[in-house]
């Protein structure tokens, strides 16, 4: 399941190949700066095992770099253009053919790039597939607040600083709203320590349950492109 760990001989030719896509930059002074392709992982690995036996899934190793402007006045931020994000995604698709998208950073160029490339696409930012997220993520309020931290709890707790997370005040920012108002950057947003939403409400339980949702809507994806 696993593409990176296997030998030649043992790939399958019939299999769909899953990228997890993400960003390196700040989830708060308590989540890991590649929290977005973490988050990518586990939906990924997750839906490859429950299709194990129907379809073959291979998740490819991640892309952790993506285009990420608004983090830009932080430390820890490592951004990537379009052009260099369309290439190498478009690449990685010559090389391995049937291929899915798996993305969980939201800039809007990110998703834009990701769209263009005409490639299958798991796109939380479509309304029907937010609609089945949590009420932090429909919210927009939901960069390393309770949604993504709920999410690295559930398979990297080791990753969270628990005391800075239980200390941070919530933070309500309606980012879309925000972005359509010309604000380009996590400052201007009035997310001072890089977050917004409750990343003090985040718990493990709540990672394990958008990820089985997450997965359920993957499956979907997938079973569409091998049908
Ligand atoms: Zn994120």
């Amino acid at each position: 399941m696993n593409y990176g760990y296997l030998a030649y001989p043992d790939l399958p030719d019939d299999a769909v190949h899953v990228l997890p896509l993400g960003a390196v930059e700040p989830h708060g002074p308590h989540a890991p700066l590649v929290t977005d392709t973490l988050i990518s992982i586990g939906v990924s690995h997750r839906a490859a095992e429950r299709l194990a036996g129907e379809i073959p899934v291979l998740v490819l190793p991640p892309v952790h770099y993506g285009v990420t402007r608004y983090a830009a006045a932080f430390p820890g931020t490592v951004s990537i253009g379009e052009d260099t994000l369309r290439a190498l995604v478009a690449e990685i698709a010559e090389s391995v053919g049937t291929l899915v998208l798996v993305n969980s950073h939201f800039e809007p160029e990110q998703v834009a790039t990701l769209r263009a490339t005409g490639l299958p696409l798991l796109d939380l930012t479509r309304r029907a597939k937010a609609e089945r997220l949590t009420e932090e993520f429909r919210s927009g309020s939901c960069h390393a607040g309770r949604y993504e931290t709920s999410l690295v709890l559930a398979d990297r707790p080791e990753l969270v600083d628990a005391d800075r997370m239980l200390a941070l005040p919530e933070l309500h920012v309606d980012m879309p709203a925000a972005i359509r108002a010309g604000r380009t950057d996590f400052v201007a947003m009035g997310m001072d320590e890089a977050y917004c939403g409750a990343p003090a409400e985040a718990s493990a339980e709540e990672g394990r349950e958008t990820f089985e949702t997450l997965t359920d809507m993957l499956i979907e994806l997938i079973r569409e492109v091998a049908a």
